[in-house]
């Protein structure tokens, strides 16, 4: 068991029953579904097949769709891919043009190199002397002239391009929507599945969460909202993004195209910082483990990134490629899982920065945290902090705090369990029956909720839990009782 938790990208390797069940046990606990790749059919009978395992496992697991958003992708190629040299010349062209490509090649003999970019605005937009990447970043252009509709370009960084990679204009300010056909089409997939987080690519202000939020207010999902944060705009207005997502996700894959790449890692760093202050989880992402998508053991580069932001107390650490495509997806969850076990066993607790105290449960969790600080509380063998919760906002301001005990997380609500398998040292547990939580005057009964902590080996009798929680259960905000319990 680590506090950190680790999201999953499923795909090809890893997405039989048996496969399933193996990165589950080896502690995966959100499986994440990029709806870039495959139809919406191959997601669907996916998540079915996550949700069976789980339940058959008793083994609790959250389900993230990830919507592709505005995304600029290139065409397709006659020989499924193009090869391009350094200096060669290419057009940029709109899919409807290839019908001018036919007379081209019989003029000249020598057929010119086109790329098919089928979004008109970006074909507008583009200006001579802009510099534009596609997959990642490792091939790079720039524009030399521009015609009506088509764009001629110079390789500055070639190779063998393969189809369908993503599109990136850094310094381009692009009016697109927020949500594109496909992410309308895909909330209805969200809804069926009920979801527990659909991430958001390119956001880049805080009303592209508004217009997710009122779509699936108008649907009626109750997913939370994970902003990805993969432009030099969503870092510009980050503070307003963050006061109106759920949660955060670091996308340094387009982000580190998007900006000068050293620049990645302050801006990573700067991203948890704040995420911590206000409570909201805080995904760190791509190319993790990246060399084990061929190797089975990772490179010292790279068990040092994912030391560094379990360092920093970033709430999960995500594997891409390495669970979806790779050769040993479950040695690369086994490795995240070695990493943030020994790192969160050394690291000392954070620093106390400037927490957000909006609500009464702000200062009731810290006040609950400053009691584990006391050495009163270390001699009498305290287990863990048990928060009653409702909609999961007791466990996320104690895990912020980042204690040395677990966060045993009680919830009447299956779809909140599941979100909270995404905060940091948060384990969550369905209460089976609500209504025996209260006695015949109406007071919680204390002693239900320890009995079903003890059954689940949090703790024996005779040690001691923290409980945070409120007599008037079900009102957020409103936490308002410390209790320290004895088990017997
Ligand atoms: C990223 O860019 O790092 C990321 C996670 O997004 P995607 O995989 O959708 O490109």
């Amino acid at each position: 068991m680590s506090a950190t938790k680790i999201v999953a990208t499923i795909g090809p390797s890893c997405d039989t029953a048996p496969k399933i069940s193996r990165l589950l046990k080896a502690g995966v606990n959100v499986f994440r579904f990029n709806l870039k790749h495959n139809t919406q059919k191959w997601h669907s009978v996916r998540i079915g097949r996550v949700r069976e395992v789980s339940r058959q496992m008793a083994m609790p697991v959250a389900i993230l769709l990830d919507l592709q958003g505005p995304e600029i992708r290139i065409g397709t190629f006659k020989e499924g891919k193009l090869l391009l040299r350094e200096n060669d010349k290419v057009f940029f062209v709109l899919q409807s043009q290839s019908l001018t490509r036919q007379s081209r090649v019989q003029r000249t003999n020598k057929p010119r190199k086109e790329i098919v970019l089928n979004n008109l605005k970006l074909l507008e937009s583009l200006k001579k002397g802009h510099e534009l990447t596609i997959d990642d970043g490792k091939f790079r252009f720039r524009v030399l002239r521009k015609k009506i509709l088509e764009v001629e370009a110079k390789v500055l960084e070639g190779g063998v391009l393969k189809e369908k990679k993503g599109v990136n204009i850094p310094n381009l300010e692009l009016d697109l929507p927020t949500l594109v056909e496909k992410d309308f089409a895909d909330l209805s997939l969200a809804a069926r599945h009920e979801v527990d987080f659909l991430a958001l690519s390119f956001v880049r202000q805080a009303n592209d969460i508004k217009i997710l939020r009122e779509e699936i207010n108008k649907r009626q999902i109750k997913a939370q909202i994970i902003a990805k944060i993969e432009t030099g705009l969503a870092l510009k207005n980050f503070s307003e993004i963050l006061a109106e997502t759920d949660g955060v996700m670091v996308a340094r894959g387009d982000l580190g195209v998007e900006l000068p790449i050293e620049q990645v890692p302050f801006y990573q760093k700067q991203i948890i910082k704040e995420c911590l202050a206000v409570g909201k989880p805080v995904i760190t992402a791509t190319q993790m483990l990246e060399s084990m998508i061929d190797n089975p053991v990772p490179t010292r580069a790279e068990v040092s990134d994912v030391a560094n932001a379990v360092y920093d107390y970033t709430d999960a650490v995500m594997l891409s490629a390495e669970t979806a495509a790779g050769l040993f997806p479950e040695k690369a969850v086994l490795m995240m899982k070695k990493i943030s076990r020994f790192i969160e066993e050394k690291n000392p607790s954070p620093e106390r920065i400037n927490y957000t105290v909006k609500h009464q449960t702000s200062v009731m969790t810290l006040a609950a945290n400053d009691l584990l600080q006391n050495d009163f509380c270390q001699r009498e063998k305290i287990k863990a902090l048990v928060a009653l919760t409702e909609t999961g906002m007791t466990a996320r301001m104690l895990s912020r705090l980042r204690p040395k005990l677990p966060i045993v997380a009680l919830t009447r609500n299956a779809g909140v369990r599941d979100q909270l398998l995404l905060s940091w040292g948060v384990y969550p547990i369905l209460l089976p029956s609500p209504e025996s939580f209260y006695d015949k005057k109406d007071h919680l009964h204390i002693q239900e909720f320890v009995k079903i902590i003890k059954k689940q080996g949090w703790v024996k009798t005779g040690e001691k839990i923290i409980l945070v929680y409120s007599e008037d259960w079900g009102t957020p905000g409103k936490t308002s009782i410390i209790r320290i319990q004895e088990v017997n």
